[in-house]
């Protein structure tokens, strides 16, 4: 918060005016560490780019610039309003303004439309702070209104009902229930960045609550698959394995979620972690094939208490890299040229080990080699 501070000061000694708004205010006031802070301000985005030395163009036609200083990042924005919104997420224009009140309008939750000065004052003008203290989500003005100008907005109550532990308020509520439709306009990536977030945070049950009382499971891509029993989702902290989470539960492959288009990598954990928690039985292949991380997911969902990573460290080897010997080996001691049979014989060779039937030694390896080809052969 120091260096926002110093941001704002800066803006004031050039005669314009800087708050720290939004998020961060909201953060501040629940005694907790806010993981950014966005500056509001009077300047315009070159007036601000004229300021500070080091700056970068996140988002300028909307009015954002990052000022990096001292070793930190602050968006610095330009108070604005939106234009008019006709397809219900993206408003057609973005308007500067002069003053922090038409900017603290367009936002959208009263707990999220409050500004905070230098000295720590609040500037508060739709009750964000007595709905901070109700633990309440309200929408900044008319609900319909605001939720049909985007409707990613209906999606982040959800989200901040459980992020904060907080309950939508009523007209709220009903105004998501009779807009939720309109949750079909908003791209995939925005959806699944709030669901993200509604997995990673402690209380996604309460989130999921919402979600199926507000209709929202009926427009979302795999909607219905959330309507299910949350009450002993734990999270770990990674949205990814609240994904995983799901179709263990509805017991669902990938393709089920493939809409929300994860990284390949994702997709693999939780394609890999599903198999896994089919597996009746785990024993040291099951440990030796499976990675820490699909390890740790399957072991989570499926209540097995066990420590996946103590586990696989215990294992003689921990990959065909660690074998005393190999392909070149069995070449060597057999004679024959190189083909598919090699790798019959390498995971023969990777089973005994693991399962410690046979001692990772070359010599050892050797002998047994030897005998069971010229038995195969
Ligand atoms: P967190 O960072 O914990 O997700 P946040 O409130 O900072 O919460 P951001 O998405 O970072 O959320 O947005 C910053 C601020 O911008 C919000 O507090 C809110 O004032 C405003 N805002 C963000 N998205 C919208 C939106 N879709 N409609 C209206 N205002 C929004
Ligand atoms: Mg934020």
């Amino acid at each position: 918060m120091k260096t926002a501070i110093k941001v704002i000061g800066v803006l004031q000694e050039a005669g314009f005016e800087a708050y720290m708004v939004g998020g961060a205010v909201r953060d501040f006031l629940l005694g907790q560490t806010p993981h950014d802070i966005d500056v509001a301000s009077s300047a315009s985005p070159q007036q601000v780019k004229t300021l500070f030395k080091r700056t970068v163009d996140t988002g300028i036609e909307h009015g954002t610039v990052l000022v990096l200083i001292d070793g930190e990042g602050i968006e610095v924005t330009t108070f604005r309003t939106e234009g008019n919104y006709s397809d219900n997420r993206r408003p057609d224009s973005v308007e500067f303004v002069q003053s922090l009140e038409e900017d603290l309008k367009r936002r959208d939750f009263t707990i999220n439309a409050m500004a905070m000065t230098e000295n720590l004052k609040i500037i508060d003008p739709f009750g964000g702070t007595e709905d901070l203290r109700n633990h309440i989500i309200r929408a900044v003005g008319e609900p319909d209104q605001r939720f049909q100008e985007d409707a990613l907005r209906m999606l982040r109550a959800v989200r901040f009902s459980g992020q904060l532990d907080f309950s939508i308020e009523q007209r709220t509520l009903e105004s998501i229930r009779r807009h939720a439709s309109l949750i079909q306009a908003i791209a995939v990536e925005r959806l699944k960045s709030e669901i993200d977030k509604i997995f990673a945070n402690p209380r996604t049950a309460r989130s999921m609550d919402y979600l199926g009382k507000t209709d929202l499971t009926a427009y979302l891509p795999a909607g219905k698959l959330f309507e299910m029993d949350w009450s002993r989702y734990q999270s770990s902290g990674k949205a990814v394995f609240g994904w995983f989470y799901l179709l263990h539960k509805n017991n669902r492959p990938f393709s089920e979620i493939k809409d929300y288009r994860f990284s390949n990598e994702d997709k693999r954990l939780i394609e890999k972690s599903l198999e896994l928690a089919k597996l009746e039985f785990w024993d040291q292949w099951t440990f030796y094939y499976y990675a820490v991380d699909q390890l740790e997911m399957a072991a989570k969902a499926s209540g097995k208490l066990l420590d996946p990573a103590a586990a696989k460290a215990e294992l003689p080897i921990q990959s065909k890299s660690d074998l005393a010997a190999s392909g070149r080996e069995f070449m060597e001691w057999s004679g024959e040229r190189s083909g598919p049979w090699l790798k019959v014989w390498i995971e023969k060779l990777e089973k005994l080990i693991v399962y410690g039937e046979l001692k990772n030694d070359k010599e050892l390896i050797k002998d047994w080699f030897v005998n069971e080809y010229h038995r195969h052969a």
